[in-house]
């Protein structure tokens, strides 16, 4: 569900204690969009369930993306951003465990970078690596 200003928002009942709505919010800063959100229940719980997993903070780098943002970033143009996906840095993390928890949660889009990994639920499951990180994910 789209929600065009992340301020008015109504965070009454949020559950997943790990997450607010606006660092899941358009990163842009105000530039491109009034700060977009895209509330999804159902990937916040596998995220929150993820989190539990992890044992430590997920930083996400990039969560929802208006449209000029995403763009701007060089992201896909059908790009699950403009709905709800993740890209949750590796610092601190196990990149290894860290992939194999956010599968068994039910994330099915996997993007292997170099310093994030991308986390979105897609119909049909998909893993890539982007240029140049695959070195980063052999051991
Ligand atoms: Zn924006």
């Amino acid at each position: 569900m789209l929600i065009e200003n992340v301020s008015d928002f109504d965070a009454d009942g949020w559950r997943w204690p790990h997450f607010t709505p606006r660092e899941l919010a358009c990163h842009c800063g105000g530039r491109f969009c009034a700060g977009e959100y895209w509330h999804a229940p159902d990937f916040l719980d596998a995220l929150e369930a993820l989190r539990a997993d992890a044992g430590q903070p997920l930083i996400v780098n990039s969560g929802h993306r208006c449209a000029i943002w995403n763009s701007y970033v060089g992201g896909a143009r059908f790009s699950l951003h403009r709905a709800m996906a993740v890209d949750i840095s590796l610092a601190w993390h196990d990149r290894h465990m860290l992939l194999a928890a956010a599968e068994q949660h039910g994330f099915t889009g996997l993007g292997l970078a170099k310093t994030f990994l991308h986390l979105d639920r897609r119909p049909r499951p998909a893993r890539w690596f982007y240029p140049g990180s695959e070195t980063s994910w052999r051991t």
